[in-house]
């Protein structure tokens, strides 16, 4: 079992994360180049209905009360005794708030390399690359991977869900929680959701979405009217989120949300890497920026270099005169 693949199945309320797919998915176009066996790694409380649903060769099960809640600690511990115990090729997890940390904490306790932010993994020349993102998505390395066991925190949405199985999983086996759960210094005590959106931008067909350039809060009146007035949603950039004048469910980015709509129109967007993230597949892009030079421009199909206000005035007295 030494060139299996091992991927940790994240989960939230009863349901594994679309990344885990992706990551099975991954593993097994992996896996069918050179017949390694794909493992998912399942811990949670009452989760055996899940292992039936998980397309791998093999799950292994942990179930104890402390794994309830995947917190970081919780996950980290269990994850580091199994790997441990019987190491795989790779180690796939999720690059979600939750992985990032369980990657790094059992990258550093089994002294294992780690390859965080990783966006593409494929052979060549016989020898594994992974591609990461460093600085933000400003840098991407291509990392060739030795023969030791390799921590690989992947991003989400990098990978295809596709390729996987069999369905359902050839064996699941079930193991005791590792001794560490003992000693945790963390535990969670209830599972809060967020106010529920006022709007999903995800399945917006249409958005404005505005940036600093905005200048005020008052300002977003404006947009908002060019919004409407278009049959779009507002967004935003993360700025004006965290000064308070749009919700979370708002921002487009990395830190944010991800959007396709079949029209994304940006007013006053620089067009940073952690916002272009969340938006540049959308299937059309008209950036307004008085800067010739600003970023956005190098993802958009139609650039104005103006004022947006101007932009935003005229535009709106077209739609609604
Ligand atoms: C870990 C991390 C995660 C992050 N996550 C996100 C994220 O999810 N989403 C996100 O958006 N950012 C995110 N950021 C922040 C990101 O780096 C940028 O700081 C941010 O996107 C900049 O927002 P902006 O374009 O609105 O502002 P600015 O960069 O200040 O750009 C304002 C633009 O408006 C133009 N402008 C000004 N006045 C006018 C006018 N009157 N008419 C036309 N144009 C005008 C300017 O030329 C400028 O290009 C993240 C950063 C980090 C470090």
């Amino acid at each position: 079992m030494a060139q299996r693949i091992a991927v940790l199945v994240e989960h939230l309320e009863g349901q594994p994360t679309d990344v885990t797919f992706e990551l099975l998915g991954l593993a097994r176009r992996i896996a069918n180049t050179n017949g390694a066996p794909v493992e998912a790694l399942l811990f949670g409380q009452g989760v055996r209905h899940l292992a039936e649903t998980i397309p791998a060769d093999r799950v292994v099960l942990v179930e104890d009360p402390r794994l309830r809640y995947l917190t970081p600690e919780a996950t980290a511990v269990t994850l580091a005794a199994l790997l441990r115990a019987d190491p795989p090729r790779l180690a796939l997890i999720p690059n979600t708030s939750l992985g990032m940390d369980v990657a790094a904490w059992v990258a550093a306790a089994l002294d294992w390399p780690l390859i965080a932010y990783c966006e593409g993994l494929e052979a060549r020349d016989g020898q594994l690359v992974a591609t990461a993102q460093l600085f933000g998505g400003k840098i991407l390395a291509d990392v060739r991977i030795d023969d030791r066991p390799t921590v690989i925190s992947a991003l989400a949405g990098a990978f295809a869900a596709d390729a996987m199985q069999p369905e359902p999983p050839g064996t699941i086996e079930r193991r005791d929680p590792p001794s560490e759960l003992a000693a945790l210094h963390t535990r969670s005590v209830v599972l809060e959701r967020p106010e529920a959106a006022d709007v999903d931008i995800t399945r917006a067909e249409k958005i404005v979405a505005v940036g600093r350039g905005i200048e005020s809060k008052d300002n977003l009146e404006l947009a908002e009217q060019l919004a409407q007035a278009l049959g779009a949603v507002l967004a935003a950039s993360r700025p004006l989120v965290d000064a308070g004048w749009l919700p979370r469910s708002r921002q487009v980015g990395k830190s944010g949300l991800k959007v396709k709509p079949k029209l994304y129109f940006a007013l006053g967007i620089s067009g940073a890497p952690e916002h272009l993230e969340g938006m540049k597949d959308a299937e059309l892009i008209i950036a307004v920026n008085k800067d010739p030079k600003a970023p956005i421009f190098s993802v958009a199909d139609y650039g104005v270099v103006a004022d947006l206000f101007e932009v935003a005035e005229a535009l709106l007295e077209r739609l609604e005169g």
